[in-house]
C-alpha cells in the first residue's frame, strides 16, 4: 500500500520538459510511482487537480548554517516551497567552529546554545541530529579557514604553515562530504587572498569533483575582471563554477551583465562547467560596513560594490536598536546633519559593526536578462534576521513563479522550474533529488499557478507567499493547506551520496 497519492495535478518534473497531469505515488521516503491514473490502495490521497506539483525548490544560495540549528523550522524557507538548502556561500562557513561563528557573526548572529562541533563533519552530523525542516548541504567557506589558520582577519598572504592549515580545513570539508568551497572576495578576510591563494585550495575541491562557488572580488565597474579570475580558478583547478548572485551594481554598471554572460556562454563553449544564481531582486542586502569599506558611498565609482545613494540604503538588522530596522541611512545622513559615509561609519561606531542593510542600486532590465539566460539558476542569498531583513528570505521563489513567470513572461514555468529544481541538483551533485521520477527522494512541491506570489515586501518582509499550498520533504508534509505542519523529516546531505 502506497503512504500517499497526490492525484490529478500538472506534472512539472524539473528536468525542462513540458508538464503533464499525472499522479504521484509516495511509499516512504521515495516517489514510488508517476503515472497517468494511480488506482493502488493509499493510506492517504490528495486530490491536486489545477495544482502544479514541481519537485521541492533547492536554494543554491543560502546562508542559513545556523538558522537550520537554531529554528529548525526554517519557515521563511518551508512555506516558500524550498526543501534542500545549500549552506556556506559567501565564504561564510559554519566550520571549523570557532572560527566560523566568529566569521558568521557579521551576518548570522549565533544563539548562545549552539554546541560545538568539529569541522564540517562535526556541522553535518549536528544537522542531521537537529533534524530541521528541510535538507541541507554544505559549501567550506574560504573566510572561516583562513580566519581559523591566520588567527584573524589579516591583510597579508598567509605563511606556508598557515596556507597548509588551510588546505587541511578544505580536505577536511570535502572529505566530510561538502559539494565545494565558497569564497566572498569582497569581504574581510576573503579580499585579502590573492587569485592564487585561492586557486590552490579549490585544487583540493576540483580533486573531489566539488564546486568553486565566489562572490566575486568586484560587482561593479570591475565585473569583468572578477568573472575572468573566476572562470580561470575553475580552469586551473578543475572544477566547476558557480557565480553567486549574478549582477552589477551601481547605475553607471548598468548593462555590463551582457558581457558577463557572454564571457559565461564562451567558457561553456569551451567545455567549461560554469553557471550562475540569482535572487529576483534589485536590492542587494549585506553589511553596512562592506559597503563603506568598499567605497559605496566614497567620492569615486563606488568601488567593488558599486554606488547606492543613502536613501537608497535600508537598515535591515541592527543589533540592539531595533528601533532604527527599517529606517534609511539618508534618515541618518539627515538627523546626524553628516554625508552618507560619515553616518555610516557613526551607526557602526556608535550602534553596532553588524548592521545588515538592504542596498538598492541594481537594475531591474539586468535582473530579466541574467534570469532570462541559460546558465542563471535561482537562489535567495536570504538572511532572515532583524525585524526588516530583505524580503528574499521569504519571497524568492513564489516570486519568480508570480511575477517573472506568470505576470511578466520573462522565463516559461518548465524553465522556472528547472532552474529552481533540476539544475541545481545536477550542478551541485544533490543525488536523488531535483526530479519528480520514480525512486527519487518525495521532496515536492505543489502550487497554485494562477495565483502563486509572494507576499513579502520591503516594508513587511517576513510574510511567507500564498499560493503554495504544499510542500513535501522527505515523504513528509512540512506544509499542509499553506500552514507549516512542524515536520522535521530534513537530513544533512553529503556529496556523491545516493
Ligand atoms: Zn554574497
Amino acid at each position: 500500500m502506497l503512504d500517499l497519492v497526490i492525484k490529478g495535478a500538472t506534472v512539472i518534473d524539473g528536468s525542462g520538459s513540458a508538464g503533464a497531469v499525472r499522479d504521484v505515488g509516495v511509499q516512504g521516503d521515495r516517489i514510488a510511482e508517476v503515472s497517468p491514473d494511480i488506482d493502488a490502495d493509499a493510506r492517504e490521497t490528495l486530490d491536486a487537480t489545477g495544482l502544479v506539483l514541481s519537485p521541492g525548490f533547492i536554494d543554491v544560495h543560502s546562508h542559513d548554517d545556523f538558522h537550520v540549528l537554531i529554528e529548525p523550522e526554517v519557515r521563511h524557507n518551508i512555506l516558500q516551497g524550498i526543501t534542500t538548502v545549500i549552506v556556506g556561500n559567501c565564504g561564510f562557513g559554519a566550520a571549523a567552529s570557532g572560527p566560523g561563528k566568529l566569521q558568521m557573526k557579521a551576518i548570522n548572529e549565533p544563539s548562545a546554545d549552539l554546541p560545538d562541533w568539529d569541522g564540517y563533519a562535526g556541522y553535518l552530523e549536528e544537522v542531521a541530529k537537529t533534524a530541521p525542516a528541510l535538507n541541507v548541504a554544505v559549501l567550506i567557506g574560504h573566510h572561516t579557514a583562513r580566519r581559523q589558520a591566520m588567527g584573524g582577519v589579516e591583510n597579508r598572504p598567509p605563511s606556508e604553515t598557515e596556507m597548509a592549515s588551510m588546505l587541511t580545513s578544505v580536505e577536511e570539508g570535502m572529505e566530510a562530504g561538502a559539494v565545494g568551497l565558497s569564497t566572498g572576495l569582497v569581504y574581510e578576510p576573503g579580499r585579502y587572498a590573492s587569485t592564487e591563494e585561492v586557486a590552490d585550495l579549490a585544487k583540493v575541491v576540483g580533486k573531489y569533483g566539488g564546486l568553486y562557488v565566489s562572490h566575486m572580488r568586484d560587482e561593479g565597474a570591475g565585473l569583468l575582471d572578477s568573472v575572468r579570475e573566476t572562470l580561470h580558478i575553475g580552469e586551473v583547478s578543475g572544477c566547476g563554477v558557480e557565480i553567486s548572485h549574478h549582477k552589477t551594481v551601481g547605475s553607471d554598471n548598468w548593462g555590463q551583465v551582457t558581457h558577463s554572460l557572454a564571457m559565461i556562454e564562451e567558457a561553456v563553449a569551451k567545455g567549461h562547467d560554469a553557471t550562475a544564481d540569482q535572487y529576483p531582486y534589485t536590492a542587494r542586502s549585506t553589511m553596512l560596513f562592506a559597503l563603506v569599506q568598499n567605497g559605496t558611498f566614497g567620492a569615486g565609482d563606488g568601488g567593488a560594490m558599486g554606488r547606492s545613494e543613502p536613501s537608497e540604503v535600508l537598515l535591515c538588522s541592527v543589533p540592539g536598536r531595533a528601533e532604527y530596522e527599517g529606517r534609511t541611512l539618508q534618515s541618518f545622513v539627515e538627523e546626524y546633519d553628516l554625508p552618507g559615509e560619515k553616518a555610516a561609519n557613526r551607526l557602526l561606531r556608535d550602534v553596532s559593526p553588524d548592521i545588515l542593510v538592504a542596498a538598492f542600486g541594481m537594475d531591474e532590465g539586468d535582473v530579466r536578462m541574467v534570469m532570462a539566460h541559460s546558465s542563471t539558476m535561482i537562489g535567495t542569498d536570504g538572511l532572515d534576521r532583524g525585524s526588516k531583513p530583505h524580503p528574499r528570505a521569504w519571497g524568492t521563489y513564489p516570486r519568480v513563479l508570480g511575477k517573472y513567470v506568470r505576470e511578466e513572461g520573462v522565463i516559461s514555468l518548465e524553465n522556472a522550474i528547472y532552474k529552481m529544481t533540476g539544475m541545481p541538483a545536477g550542478k551541485f551533485g544533490i543525488a536523488g533529488r531535483g526530479l519528480v521520477k520514480e525512486g527519487f527522494f518525495a521532496d515536492l512541491a505543489l502550487f497554485d499557478p494562477e495565483t502563486v506570489i509572494d507576499g513579502a515586501s520591503y516594508e513587511d518582509p517576513r510574510v511567507g507567499p500564498t499560493g503554495i499550498p504544499h510542500v513535501i520533504v522527505n515523504g513528509q508534509f512540512a506544509v499542509r493547506d499553506g500552514e507549516h505542519e512542524g515536520s522535521r523529516s530534513g537530513r544533512a546531505l553529503r556529496r556523491a551520496e545516493a
